[in-house]
């Protein structure tokens, strides 16, 4: 069993539609897939109505939450798996946080044309197509102007990682863990020890939240090298967390691939088992 958890679709910043995405699940040799755009389901229908035979879909998301107990506030995103995605309470909060998405990507085309880079918020919005609004679709712009080769650079401190970043509004972490739990979701920390992205949270914000329900860490990461690896697998072991492995796909916004790492059929078992709000499509 291949079982990838962690991917995204153009619902938010990944490449390859809904359709596509599932297609390409399969074409890779994975028996199971997690949707997880960034904070929206749109792309559940799409994917559920392009699932190939054999292929089981995890629907999920992925939640732009933020931290405010260091010194600086820092952001961390948290996977969600089978929650309802009708739940008036996080649906709202999703849409908050797009909308929030949405105002923070036009200020910083903005501040680029301040600086006479004539990229437009009429084609970064056309780019996303109805989709969450991320900073590699203002990238998108950046390479179309010839400004910058890659997304990779694009995210460099002197485009969009840091001189012309705005901030956007999270959802504050316990906050998040509170909603996803309502909704019947089952939350795994992405990413969590990933120093590569920027600032990380301390052991001690991972023990509170598992006390607060915290259910997984997604320790096998590419953004993670082997000594963070190791570190996320022993923090589990001691709290009692299962472990996932995932790809976090992006299609050609990102060189991983689908499937470069993966998760035990056993860990997948006991977060369906844990999920209350929706169901494993197919497989
Ligand atoms: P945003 O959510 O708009 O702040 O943009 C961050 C998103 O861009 C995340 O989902 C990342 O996966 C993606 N991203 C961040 N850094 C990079 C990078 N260096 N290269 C490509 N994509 C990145
Ligand atoms: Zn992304
Ligand atoms: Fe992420
Ligand atoms: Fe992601």
């Amino acid at each position: 069993m291949r079982i990838d958890l962690h991917a995204h679709s153009t619902a938010s910043d990944g490449t390859s539609t809904p359709a596509e995405l599932v297609g390409e699940a399969a074409a890779a040799g994975l028996d199971v897939l997690g949707l997880t755009d960034h904070d929206t389901t749109g792309g559940w229908e799409p994917a559920f109505a392009a699932r190939p035979e054999g292929l089981a879909i995890v629907p999920g998301a992925e939640l732009s939450l933020r931290w405010h107990g260091g010194a600086r506030p820092i952001g961390l995103h948290m996977l969600a798996y089978l929650f309802d995605p009708a739940d008036p309470a996080l649906s709202a909060a999703l849409a908050r946080v797009r909308s929030s998405r949405e105002t923070r990507a036009e200020r910083m085309v903005d501040l680029l044309a301040a600086d006479g880079i004539d990229v437009t918020w009429d084609e970064v919005l056309q780019d996303a197509s109805g989709g969450t609004v991320g900073r590699p679709h203002v990238a998108q712009a950046l390479i179309r102007r010839g400004l910058v080769g890659t997304v990779t650079e694009a995210f460099r401190p002197e485009w969009l990682g840091a001189r012309y970043r705005v901030p956007k509004e999270d959802l504050e972490v316990f906050e998040g863990l509170r909603l996803i739990l309502g909704a019947g979701g089952v939350p795994v920390f992405a990413h969590p020890r990933a120093s590569v992205r920027g600032p990380i949270v301390p052991d001690s914000l991972i023990v509170e939240l598992a006390a607060a329900g915290l259910f997984g860490l997604e320790a096998d990461h590419t953004d993670h090298n082997p000594r963070e690896q190791a570190e996320m697998h022993a923090l589990a072991d001691r709290l009692g967390l299962v472990t996932t492995g995932s790809s976090d796909y992006h299609g050609t916004n990102k060189t991983v691939r689908l499937g470069a790492r993966t998760t035990s059929p056993e860990v997948l078992a006991k977060i369906v088992a844990a999920g209350r709000g929706s169901e494993v499509v197919g497989g």
